[in-house]
């Protein structure tokens, strides 16, 4: 409580300073667009009630939705389909949730080859849809057997995806680097460490993302987003706790520190779900859309 009203009082405080307009204001002012920055929420494909792909999307488009997040499984198959369904609608495409075959850091030469290709049918395919990019995890920890923790395998993994950047802006997207928590993949676990892998891998197709949930490896949700910077593509929300609706770990989903450092890189993408709901999606999403909605206002 103490803590909300020291960040409320920032705010306000920081607020205060801008309407100052005084030339001092203008310096201390890291990003008087700020306020203008707005908030694009998107959702996955069974994230909204509805029984098929049009009623969900009638149910976005009613609370204001503008991004759709597919998974990438048998994507190249279903680009007519998600077409025709976002035809004339205010719902674009925010990005591609994995779906290929294999991984990248395979130590066998087959199972880097499937996921070379199918990798390369979900780019294109992302592309034609107008995504902003396709997310990949460079390694889980239940694919093995996978290439060691070491230098030379940062090199290869830059090497490797400084080609799939490049072949994925030849099709208009990128690909998106994800980091996820200890327990799910301790090869890339901070925000930080993929923008650095996208610097390093020198190809204006390689981006990275940040992950609610996944970001309780960080120390600072704000100091993650910002040292993503220029690399940050896209951004998951769940609740904190057990990757519910936002809202249902109460307390937990506070977003705030990370919201304000999206408004002041004038973050323009999107932040969809990836969550289920302990309760009825009639209740749960459009809870959540507010609580997100209140809270970026805060931030
Ligand atoms: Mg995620």
């Amino acid at each position: 409580m103490i803590r909300r009203d020291f960040l409320k009082s920032n705010i306000l405080g920081a607020a205060g300073v801008a309407l100052a307009a005084s030339p001092i204001a203008a310096l201390t002012s890291c990003s008087p667009k700020k306020e203008e920055v707005e908030l694009k929420l998107s959702f996955q494909e069974k994230t909204a009630p509805g029984e098929s792909l049009n009623e969900r999307f009638d149910y976005m488009e009613n609370l204001g939705i503008v991004g759709f997040e597919p998974g990438g499984r048998n994507l190249a198959a279903r680009v007519n389909e998600f077409q025709q369904a976002l035809r004339g609608r205010n719902i674009k495409v925010s990005a591609i949730c994995a779906g290929f075959d294999g991984f990248i850091l395979a130590q066998d030469p087959k199972t880097k080859a499937e996921f070379d290709s199918s990798m390369r049918d979900i780019i294109a395919a992302a592309g034609e849809l107008g995504s902003t990019g396709v997310i990949m995890v460079p390694a889980f920890n239940r694919q093995k057997p996978c290439m060691p923790h070491t230098l030379e395998t940062r090199a290869y993994l830059c090497e490797q995806m400084h080609e799939l950047g490049e072949y994925a802006l030849k099709h208009n997207t990128t690909v998106i680097l994800e980091p996820l928590n200890r327990r799910e993949a301790h090869y890339l676990r901070q925000v930080a460490d993929a923008a650095a892998i996208c610097r390093d891998s020198k190809s204006a197709g390689v981006m990275c993302m940040g992950d609610f949930w996944h970001m309780q490896e960080e120390t600072s949700d704000y100091a993650a987003f910002m040292a993503a910077g220029q690399y940050l593509q896209h951004v998951h929300v769940a609740s904190r706790g057990n990757r519910k609706m936002p809202g249902e770990d109460g307390e937990l989903d506070n977003y705030v520190e990370g919201m304000r450092a999206l408004k002041q890189l004038g973050y323009d993408k999107y932040i969809s779900f990836e969550c289920g709901t302990n309760g009825d999606r009639n209740v749960t999403v459009p809870a959540a859309v507010e609580l997100l909605r209140a809270q970026w206002k805060l931030a």
